[in-house]
């Protein structure tokens, strides 16, 4: 048995990294917004088709972005899937806000936009869907809910770039949306991120909230002769040397894209008999979504079998994980009033899901070697009733 691990996630500096770092550095320029960051934010502006992108030091600083430009504050309330990262949460319950779980479809693993509604009221500001592994959420229902009760939507699409739903980029159908460049996302520069701003309105504060409260953005473009601390805000500009190496890394979107795409595909084409021979449920992608190839994942039929095959991989050096805990059942989440069992959904995929590795400079040899490992593991549970469900409901 070969002894080098397969690992998770692996980073991959395959285009320009080297030479755009040095260049920032050659040009003397290395804090925020110079000309790497200006070139990273036309591209993603570009390529999305918004009116400004703003590069941030991670998405989770996008997002408390977004909940200053927002006015979100105590008494608010803010609707967000109990299946995601903490800060799509965090960023809210920061500003002092209570933040509302709702569940998961069990097919997409995305918010349901159908629980959306019971949990809006008169305090409800905002609500946030992920678009998990880069499928689309169903932008259409969650846009007629948040029109017709007056809420705004930001997407955290830190999974999604370059993904669409019904043929429009996911991270245009927010008032704004937020992006992650960090480490385990498809385009990476170690810790990064960026806030994506359809509503213009919100981009002249956008900038101030950015540059620590003042208006030197303004000072900068000659619009102002000095520039002075004219609202909250914080340090939220990552250093010109972190664009240089994202912008390398954009650049390469049509190669890092495929290539995630057929590492995608092989995995699923590979394992298909098998998992509908365990009952083991395969991630599920509707037609009108056009997805961003971020993950590739396992729904095994019990805890008891996702657990064995963590081990059972592991022991053949290929690294599996789980993903997110369920946060209405967190420490945290229960302080905002949430409890165990709200989100069954959520709390079933929780246990049974496992990412399988997936980076973008994986071998075929490496791909292989994960797939034969998991063809060698024979799950032994009844698959749980969610996996027969999810069959049956993706959207049209
Ligand atoms: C990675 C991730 C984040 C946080 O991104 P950072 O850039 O690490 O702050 C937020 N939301 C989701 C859904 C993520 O996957």
């Amino acid at each position: 048995m070969p002894s080098e691990k397969v690992p998770f996630n692996r980073p991959c500096f395959g285009g320009n990294e080297y030479l755009y770092m040095g260049q920032a550095l050659e040009r003397l320029h290395i804090s925020g917004d110079g000309y790497f960051s200006k070139q990273a934010q036309m591209f993603l502006e570009r390529e999305i088709g918004t009116a400004k992108a703003l590069l941030t030091t991670s998405c989770t600083d996008a997002l408390e972005m977004s909940a200053l430009l927002l006015g979100i504050g105590e008494g608010d309330e803010v609707i967000v899937p109990s299946f995601t990262f903490v800060s799509t949460a965090n960023a809210y319950a920061l500003r002092g806000a209570r933040v509302r779980f709702a569940d998961i479809r069990p097919d997409t693993l995305n918010m349901d936009e159908r629980q959306v509604e019971s949990l809006i009221n008169e305090r409800t500001k905002a609500t946030v869907p992920v678009h998990y592994a880069g499928v689309g959420c169903e932008m259409d229902a969650l846009n007629a809910l948040a029109k017709r009760h007056g809420i705004a939507i930001v997407e955290d699409n830190a999974h999604g770039l370059f993904g669409t739903y019904r043929g429009r980029n996911l991270g245009t159908f927010g008032s704004m949306a937020t992006q992650s460049f960090h480490e385990t996302k498809n385009f990476s520069c170690g810790e990064g991120g960026a806030l994506i701003i359809n509503d213009s309105t919100l981009i002249p504060r956008a900038e101030i909230v950015r540059e620590k409260g003042t208006n030197r953005s303004q000072f900068f473009r000659g619009q102002v002769d000095k520039y002075t601390w004219v609202d909250v805000g914080s340090s939220f500009l990552p250093s010109d040397l972190l664009a240089a190496c994202l912008l390398a890394q954009l650049e390469r979107k049509e190669t890092i894209q495929s290539t995630r795409k057929a590492i995608w595909e092989s995995y699923y084409r590979e394992l298909n008999r098998w998992a509908e021979r365990y009952g083991v449920g395969l991630p599920i992608v509707p037609k009108h979504c056009e997805q961003a190839y971020h993950m590739f994942y396992l729904l095994m039929p019990t805890l008891a079998d996702r657990q064995a095959f963590i081990q059972h991989t592991k022991e053949r050096g290929l690294m599996c994980v789980f993903h997110y805990l369920p946060l209405n059942a967190s420490p945290m989440g229960e302080a905002q009033g949430a409890s165990a069992g709200e989100c069954p959904v959520t709390e079933t995929v929780s246990d049974l899901l496992v990412r399988l590795p997936f980076f973008n400079n994986m071998t075929l040899a490496e791909q292989q070697r994960v797939i034969e490992g998991v063809l060698a593991f024979q799950p032994k549970g009844r698959p749980h009733p969610l996996l027969e469900s999810r069959k049956n409901l993706a959207t049209e």
